[in-house]
């Protein structure tokens, strides 16, 4: 098991930061910890990479306590902070090669996460030169220099622009191929794009632990279309995305999409197309973003 939260809670002064949190995350899975600001999502990162303690309950990760083997756990951790803190005048280099010599990391490693992490072009520059998507790059070398089993990335690609987003998401799918990736975001596409499993907090209390798998079964649509006419099923399946067509009674047919796109204007093309009539045409939808929503009241 790579991390276990015993019912950790978490007071500052009086407020509960966190209330009473139990999960558990598996070797090899990329988790995403979401919810909306201020739910207590760094506050359970600090406790699993022994930057504060909790108030009461407890944690294992790589199956050390965080509170009684704090050195273990650092060992098995790399963690990117909410706010990266990166010294703006060091070359990417010289900033790799001090936290090195911090761990006692071999030079050879410094080179492996460098091109790991797609920076070998940049790596003669100043930090403060680069983008802050290549400096989230910096940020997960570093955190990967002493090649820990566990990652804990705190909103990794929160402020990034569209093309780095897309560039820092498939790095971090990449290294959650070898390692296990626990990672917050207060954004719901984000746990879609990167994640096999979601872990949803709202106001320090986990309200939803899933499966992305089987959420997306959930998230299926559904399109319910009534014709003028008999169609053959063969021709409904034609369409893109169709999942499976089941006709209903008389006209109507029942058409799911696995995809979250909105397909009723491509069954009404069809419809149109095939010089067919549609005498209603209904849309049933279960998103992965209500369910967020509904959850966390935002
Ligand atoms: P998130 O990362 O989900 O936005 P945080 O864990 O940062 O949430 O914060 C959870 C709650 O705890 C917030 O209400 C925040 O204001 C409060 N909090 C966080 N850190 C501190 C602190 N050091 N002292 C007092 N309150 C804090
Ligand atoms: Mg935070």
């Amino acid at each position: 098991m790579s991390i276990e939260v015993k019912n950790i809670s978490k007071l500052y002064k009086d407020q509960k930061a966190l209330n009473n949190i139990s999960f558990k995350v598996n070797d090899a899975e990329i988790v995403g910890f979401l919810g909306p600001n201020g739910a207590g999502k760094s506050t359970m990162m600090k406790i699993l990479t022994t930057y504060i303690e909790a108030s009461e309950g407890s944690a294992n990760v790589n199956n050390f306590d965080v509170t009684s083997e704090k050195k273990n756990v650092q060992k098995s951790v790399g963690y990117l902070p909410e706010h990266n803190p990166l010294y703006t005048d060091l070359y990417v280099r010289e900033y790799l090669n001090f936290n090195a010599n911090v761990y006692g990391t071999s030079k050879s490693r410094i080179n492996k996460v460098i091109e790991l992490t797609g920076l070998t072009p940049e790596a003669h520059k100043k930090i403060g030169q680069l983008s802050k998507g290549y400096r989230q790059r910096v940020g997960l070398a570093n955190a990967l220099l002493h090649n820990p089993e566990v990652l804990i990335l705190d909103e990794p690609t929160t402020g990034l622009d569209p093309n780095q987003l897309i560039e820092i998401r498939s790095l971090i799918k990449t290294i959650g191929k070898e390692k296990t990736v626990f990672l917050s975001t207060h954004i719901m596409q984000e746990v879609e794009a990167m994640c096999d499993r979601v872990i949803i907090i709202n106001k320090g209390e986990v309200v939803a632990d899933k499966y992305l798998k089987d959420l997306r079964e959930g998230q299926e649509q559904v399109v319910i279309v009534e014709f003028d006419y008999r169609v053959e099923d063969a021709f409904l399946l034609r369409l893109p995305n169709v999942a499976s067509v089941k006709n209903t009674y008389g006209f109507v047919y029942e058409i799911t999409f696995s995809t979250k796109e909105d397909m009723r204007s491509y069954v009404f093309d069809f419809a149109h197309d095939n010089e067919l009539k549609i005498l209603q045409l209904n849309q049933k939808n279960a998103s992965l973003e209500s369910l967020f929503r509904e959850l966390t009241n935002v």
